[in-house]
C-alpha cells in the first residue's frame, strides 16, 4: 500500500553522489521524503513539519558510516528521533492506584473504544494484578452505552454498578465512590459518555465528574485510525480535563499509528496502552520502538 520509508530514501541517495559527510542537499531532499511518509503515516502536518526540523538539525553534517548506505543512515537518525519522541514512561503499563478505591476517569469522543478499553483495562486489572474493580458507565444519554458495559462486566468477571434511571453522570459518580468504598474495590473505572464531536457540554459534564471523582489516573482514548482529528481531540480534551495518559484504540487495523507521534508531540502526555482488537484481552502496553518501525513502514 504505501513505499517504505527505507525504499523511499535509498531511491533517492542512489542518485546522489555518496561523499563523506550528509550534505545539506542530501538531508534536504531525505527529510522531503520522511515528510511525505509521516503524512502518509496519519501524522498531523504540523507536528510533521517540526518533527522534520528536529530530525535535520540530527542529520546535517553526520559523517556517513561505512557499513551503511546514506539512506539507511538517514532512516536510523528518523528511527531514533521517533523512539526518543515516542516514548513518553518507563513503565506505561503501571497505573496509578494505591490508596483504594482508586478512582480512573476515561474520556474520548463516542466511537473511540472507550467503553471496550474500560473494560479491557478492568479485566487486565484483575487479572495481572489481583485488583477488585467496580465499572460506571456515565453515559446518560444513551442507555445502550451503559447496557453495553454491563454486558462486557458480565463477560469479564467484573463488577458494573447497577444502572438506575434518571441520575445524572456527578450522582453516578459519587454512586460509584461510596460503592467503591464501601465494597471493598481496589479500583473504580468511570466510563464518561461521548459524543461524535467535542462539544462544550461534553467537556463540561466530563469536568463536573472529574471534580467530584479527583481521579487518580485520567485517560484519554482516541482512535489510532484519526489522524488530524486526534490532533484537535487530545488538546481539548487535556486543556479542559487534563489526562494523564493516552490509549491508542485500532491499532491492529491497517492504520500507520502516526496518530500516537501526533498525540504525543502535542499534548506531552504518554501513551499508556494500544488496543489491538475488540476481544477483551486486545490491549497492550505501549511500546515505542514497535509504533516507530509501523509509522517507517
Ligand atoms: P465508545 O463509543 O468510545 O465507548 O466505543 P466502543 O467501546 O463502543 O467501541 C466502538 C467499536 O469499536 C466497538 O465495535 C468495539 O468493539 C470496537 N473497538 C474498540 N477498540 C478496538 C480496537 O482496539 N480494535 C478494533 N478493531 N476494534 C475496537
Amino acid at each position: 500500500m504505501f513505499d517504505s520509508l527505507s525504499d523511499r530514501l535509498s531511491g533517492v541517495f542512489d542518485r546522489l553522489t555518496k561523499q563523506g559527510a550528509l550534505s545539506d542537499d542530501d538531508v534536504k531532499t531525505a527529510l522531503r521524503e520522511v515528510r511525505t511518509a509521516l503524512l502518509e503515516a496519519d501524522v498531523s502536518l504540523s507536528v510533521a513539519r517540526d518533527f522534520v526540523k528536529s530530525v535535520q538539525d540530527k542529520a546535517t553534517g553526520q559523517a556517513v558510516t561505512k557499513s551503511v548506505t546514506p539512506g539507511q543512515q538517514v532512516v536510523k537518525i528518523v528511527h531514533d528521533e521517533l523512539v526518543a519522541t515516542l516514548q513518553g514512561d518507563s513503565d506505561p503499563g503501571k497505573l496509578k492506584i494505591d490508596n483504594p478505591p482508586a478512582p480512573i476517569l476515561m474520556v474520548g469522543l463516542q466511537g473511540s473504544g472507550k467503553t471496550t478499553t474500560t473494560a479491557k483495562l478492568a479485566k487486565r486489572l484483575k487479572d495481572r494484578e489481583g485488583k477488585r474493580v467496580l465499572m460506571a458507565s456515565l453515559d446518560t444519554n444513551r442507555p445502550a452505552a451503559m447496557e453495553q458495559l454491563a454486558i462486557l462486566g458480565t463477560q469479564i468477571g467484573v463488577d458494573t454498578l447497577p444502572i438506575i434511571k434518571g441520575e445524572t453522570p456527578v450522582q453516578i459518580a459519587k454512586r460509584a465512590k461510596t460503592q467503591a468504598a464501601m465494597g471493598g474495590y481496589d479500583v473504580y473505572m468511570l466510563d464518561t459518555a461521548g459524543r461524535l464531536h467535542i462539544d462544550a457540554e461534553l467537556i463540561q459534564q466530563a469536568a463536573e465528574v472529574r471534580d467530584v471523582a479527583n481521579p487518580r489516573e485520567t485517560l484519554l482514548v482516541v482512535d489510532g485510525l484519526t489522524g488530524q482529528d486526534a490532533v484537535n481531540v487530545a488538546t481539548e480534551f487535556d486543556d479542559k480535563i487534563g489526562v494523564t495518559g493516552v490509549v491508542l484504540t485500532r491499532m491492529d487495523g491497517d492504520g500507520r499509528g502516526g496518530a500516537a507521534l501526533s498525540m504525543r508531540k502535542v499534548t506531552g502526555k504518554p501513551i499508556r496502552f494500544v488496543g489491538l482488537g475488540e476481544k477483551m484481552d486486545a490491549i497492550e502496553t505501549f511500546e515505542a520502538e514497535r509504533i516507530a518501525g509501523r509509522i517507517l513502514g
